[in-house]
Formats: C-alpha cells, structure tokens, sequence
C-alpha cells in the first residue's frame, strides 16, 4: 500500500516536471493522432509519367522528380512517414541522399511531418511559398484553423521563399509554382513538363482548396482574404492546361482506382480531364454554399 502511494507521488512528480519541461520548450511538436489508417500505409511506389513517381503513403501523396543535378520530394506526409517515403525512393533505385530541393503544397502537418527531418538527413533545401513562412516556422502553430497555439511539425528551415509564378529549377527540370491560397494561406500547386521515350507531357500537381475552417469566413479574423483567396484558387484551377494530374491525397485524384501496385508503367491513366472538372465542381459547390450561409 504504502509502495503504490510513494509509486503514485513519484508518477505525479514526473507528470508535474515533464509538463514543466515542454512549455519551456518552444518546438514541442504534438502531431494529432486520430487520422485516417490510410494517411500511414505504405504503398509501393511507382512512375507516373517521366521523371515523375510517387513514393508516398497510401493517401499521403508524395512526388520525386528525378534530374541530373539531383531529385525534387514533393510533400513528406506525417513524420513517421519518413522511413516509407526513404524506403521507396530507394526502391525505385535512386538514392535518398541525391534529395537536393523539398517542396510542400500546403504547411499542414500531413504533408510537413517529416520535412525538418528529411532536410537534416539529405541536406535539401527546403522551398515554400511565402504566405507559408510564418505558420512553417511555428510548425503549424499559427495556422488559422489548425494551430491553436500548438506545432504540429517539426519547423523546417526556409531556404527560399516562392512567389506566384516561380520557377524552381533543377538539373533540365523546371516547376512552376502556382500560389493556390485558401486551404492554407499558402497552398499551392506544381506545373511542370516531363517526357518519356514516346512523348512529353504537361503535369498539374494540384493542391484543392477544400474547405478547412468551421467558422463563416468573416469570422476568421486571423485570415481576412479567406474567401478572395478560395474564389481565386478556384477559377485558376479551372483554367489551367495540363495532359496528366494528380493531386496532394491519393483519395483526391482517385490513385486507387487508376494505379494498383505492380500495374505497367501506364500515364494515360493519370489523363482524367473529366476527373478533374468534377473534383473542382464539387469544390466550388462547397465554396458557394458556405458563402451563401454566410448571409
Ligand atoms: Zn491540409
């Protein structure tokens, strides 16, 4: 009796100094946990069109783009993605190290959970659009619907800051960044030509603006262009062209129905104009009936 009560105090103590501890300390990371199984499945990676794969988790998409000078990673899933997304990589036969530039289409913490890590392993430099700078450096915190004051992933370190329209140029690769805002303040998309030995071809990386915030958009003080931004990021998806797509989750472009694991080298199957157009329907039906509620 009188070991568990001493067994107790001593737990407590423990509870006590441990909370202590991480409120001093600023870059305590508290990656949300109830997520979908599918967010931490491995997948076997593959080519999608070019020089372009897929080396992330079952819905968690992450791209390498593969050059001369080097390779591109697209996204990093949640931080304990990092072992599958470096086991795929490698199984396609390239080498880990050979990372020199990450991207990421939105600062969320299930597309930036392993960036600080992978950036410290591979020594890339990580590239992002500049409305992000200051909710990366928080690790999530700042987010306007997310944060709430706490980081959920490890701040990578900004090496360069994206405009609209940049190009992020790599051995004979060239991406432009499309800034995409609304998801986050942030978000955006990848366009970009790749070709194989038969053709080339256009690729749109798209990142949607799915609606993430409960409030009205007039009530998100925080993010005043909330719904300009939405609208924009909706009308220039529309225009855009591109022979192939894919997207931030695999459940957004519908990988599961145009890949299985071990099907032939195939990028037609990633074609899907009508896939595309019903996806930012839907989007802007969302968009239109949250503005409508807000009168
Ligand atoms: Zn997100």
């Amino acid at each position: 009796m009188y070991n568990q009560v001493i067994k107790r105090l001593l737990c407590a103590t423990a509870l006590t100094f441990s909370g202590i501890f991480v409120q001093a300390q600023q870059t305590q990371v508290k990656e949300p946990k109830d997520v979908p199984a599918e967010w931490s499945k491995p997948y076997a990676p593959f080519r999608m069109a070019g020089n372009l794969y897929y080396v992330g988790t079952a819905d968690l998409a992450s791209y390498l783009i593969t050059t001369n000078a080097g390779n591109i990673l697209i996204n990093t899933g949640l931080a304990g993605s990092l072992p599958i997304i470096k086991r795929n990589i490698e199984a396609l036969g390239f080498k880990f190290k050979d990372t020199k530039i990450l991207l990421t289409m939105q600062a969320h913490y299930d597309h930036m959970g392993a960036m600080a890590a992978i950036q410290k392993m591979t020594g890339a430099k990580f590239m992002v659009d500049e409305k992000e700078e200051d909710v990366v450096n928080s690790g999530g915190a700042t987010d306007y619907a997310l944060g709430k004051g706490v980081s959920t992933y490890q701040p990578a370190k900004i090496n360069r800051l994206l405009h609209d329209g940049d190009t992020i140029h790599l051995g004979e690769m060239n991406l432009v960044m499309l800034h995409h805002p609304g998801h986050t303040k942030g978000s955006c998309s990848f366009l970009f030509d790749t070709r194989d030995s038969s053709r080339s071809y256009r690729v749109l990386l798209a990142n949607f603006p799915t609606i993430v915030t409960d409030k009205h958009f007039h009530d998100v003080t925080t993010y005043p262009e909330i719904a300009k931004d939405y609208a924009y990021t909706l009308q220039s998806l529309a225009g855009l062209q591109f022979d192939v797509w894919a997207a931030a989750h695999a459940s957004q472009f519908n990988l599961a129905a145009k890949h299985h694991p071990g099907d032939a080298y195939n990028p037609a199957v990633f074609k899907d104009r009508a896939g595309y157009d019903k996806a930012l329907a839907e989007l802007k039906a969302q968009y239109e009936k949250k503005m409508m509620e807000e009168k």
